[in-house]
């Protein structure tokens, strides 16, 4: 059983939880401590417990602790990628490149251990020295979500630590062992006891003790706009600091003058790569009028050569849908798309011939011509379905690109230099990408969305340690 880990210790629970392949739902992957109410309870004391020697650990000490953890991750990659695959449902390569980045991510947060810094600027009176300190906030309480298992646990973690904080971690119950691997290397590493608490199990349950937990000061939450929105309104009553990164609807616009093949390749990844469960993927390719048709026909040639099946096959390019909930919302919208615009053009059902019998497979499928008011234009699918949209001309592509609440991320694909400027300066979106696809984020950088997709401020890169500490300023006459 992989158990939860408070106060330093491994803590079985009475009850457990399955974590199951989706690729083939026969092979249990791991039995899961289920968590309760008063284990978060006892994760945020520890928590609280563990905070004033942790914070007072110089920078460059606790960073080298994340450092020693990344070196530990190294060690076990190939099992910890394959673990990945087999409870999330990604292509091994994908999960490759996940742990890859989370392991990257450690390093480079563990960096900033030996920077954290703070301002110091010239006062207006004689013989004052002023300057402010960065300073953690507390306990910060970090909920995640399944499709990105290890690479959001780290990015949320790794700058939480770094800068002082100690955490409780609630992982996504779809997808909690990738999480808890991390956790298991900060252990080995040697983290002080209370300074990391990871509790799994129920989201509705843990989330309300998590929230309320006395000790807590700040929350990150990754996941859906609904669950969000729930955190957010009890949060702020209790004036928490949150942070949110939620939901997105993610166009990518294909100009007449865009490098075509490129720009179907592009779709194509964006839309089905990692079976459309990125939040960052693309589901609405917005094409001008001249190359529509041209278009649309070389993106379902293309989706129908996409191999489906389970993700630690080599060849394989297309897992699984994460869990059945998540396969049937998948063909919930598939069957709103016929009745609002038509049979798709390729993909459309369920597979489960031979090998995927046992799993919650969807074909790829591309709906065409989609029109803006239609329901998968509008809400968030999260699978593997891709709606194509006809624009007059590059405003036409705008205006239909910015008119939906969601901001995460957006791409353009165009050879015109001013187009993309213009675009750049006018997408309503957090991440923007150009002759790219919309997915595909690096951690050096800010990461999250706009408008309804995201609220506080960002997280990675540099950003990431705004959220994660405040500053005390001094003034000092000598
Ligand atoms: P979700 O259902 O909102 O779950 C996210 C996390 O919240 C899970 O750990 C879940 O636990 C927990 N949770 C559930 N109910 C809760 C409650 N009442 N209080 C507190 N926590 C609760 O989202 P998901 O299905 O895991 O992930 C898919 C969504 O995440 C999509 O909307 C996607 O766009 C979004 N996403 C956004 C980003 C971004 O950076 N913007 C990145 C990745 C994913 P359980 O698993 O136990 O239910």
């Amino acid at each position: 059983m992989f158990a939860n880990y408070i106060n330093g210790e491994w803590v079985d629970s009475p009850s457990t939880f399955e974590n199951r392949n989706p690729a083939n739902t026969s092979e249990v992957v791991g039995l899961f401590a289920k968590g309760s109410a008063a284990d978060i309870d006892a994760a945020a004391a520890a928590a609280a417990a563990a905070f004033p020697a942790w914070s007072a650990m110089p920078g460059p000490a606790r960073g080298a602790i994340l450092y020693k953890a990344a070196d530990i991750l190294d060690k076990t990659f190939d099992s910890v990628a394959a673990e990945m695959t087999r409870e999330e449902g990604k292509t091994l390569p994908e999960a490759k490149g996940e742990v890859r980045r989370a392991i990257n991510i450690l390093r480079y947060f563990a960096g900033e251990g030996s920077r954290l810094p703070g301002m110091l600027v010239p006062s207006e009176r004689d013989r004052v020295h002023m300057f402010a300190l960065r300073k953690p906030i507390g306990v910060v309480g970090l909920i995640t979500p399944w499709n990105f298992p290890s690479a959001i646990p780290a990015w949320k973690l790794a700058p939480a630590l770094v800068c002082g904080n100690t955490v409780v971690l609630k992982p996504a119950s779809a997808a909690p062992l990738s999480a808890w691997r991390i956790v298991e290397a900060l252990h080995q590493a040697g983290i002080p006891k209370g300074v990391v608490n990871f509790v799994a199990g129920s989201g509705s349950e843990l989330g309300a003790a998590l929230v309320n937990a006395a000790p807590l000061k700040a929350i990150s939450f990754t996941g859906s706009c609904e669950i969000g929105a729930w955190l957010h309104a009890h949060a702020s009553r209790r004036h928490l600091r949150i942070q949110l990164e939620m939901g997105g609807k993610n166009p990518t616009i294909v100009l007449a003058d865009a490098e075509f093949n490129s720009a179907v390749e592009n779709v194509v990844n964006a839309a089905f790569f990692s079976t459309g469960q990125k939040c960052t993927a693309t589901s609405r390719a917005i094409v001008e009028d001249a190359i529509f048709d041209r278009f649309v026909e070389a993106v379902v040639a293309r989706t129908r050569k996409l191999k489906v099946g389970d993700g630690m096959t080599p060849g394989i390019e297309i897992g699984p849908c994460v869990d059945q909930a998540q396969m049937e919302t998948v063909l919930r919208y598939i069957e709103i798309g016929r009745q609002e615009c038509g049979e798709p053009l390729c993909g459309g059902h369920r597979l489960t011939e031979g090998a995927l019998a046992n799993g919650y497979f969807v074909e790829p499928t591309v709906f065409a011509p989609v029109t803006s008011e239609q329901t998968i234009a509008r809400e968030e699918i999260f699978g593997p379905v891709l709606a194509i949209m006809r624009a007059r001309d590059f405003e036409d592509a705008m205006s239909i690109a910015n008119a939906i609440p969601f901001g995460l991320s957006s791409s353009i694909q165009t050879t015109n230099l001013s187009r993309a400027f213009e675009y750049i300066y006018r997408a309503e979106a957090g991440l923007l990408t150009v002759n790219l696809p919309s997915a595909g984020v690096e951690y050096q950088l800010p990461f999250g969305g706009s408008k309804d997709s995201s609220f506080g401020p960002k997280e990675q890169g540099p950003a990431a340690m705004e959220f994660y500490s405040d500053y005390k300023t001094v003034y000092l006459k000598y």
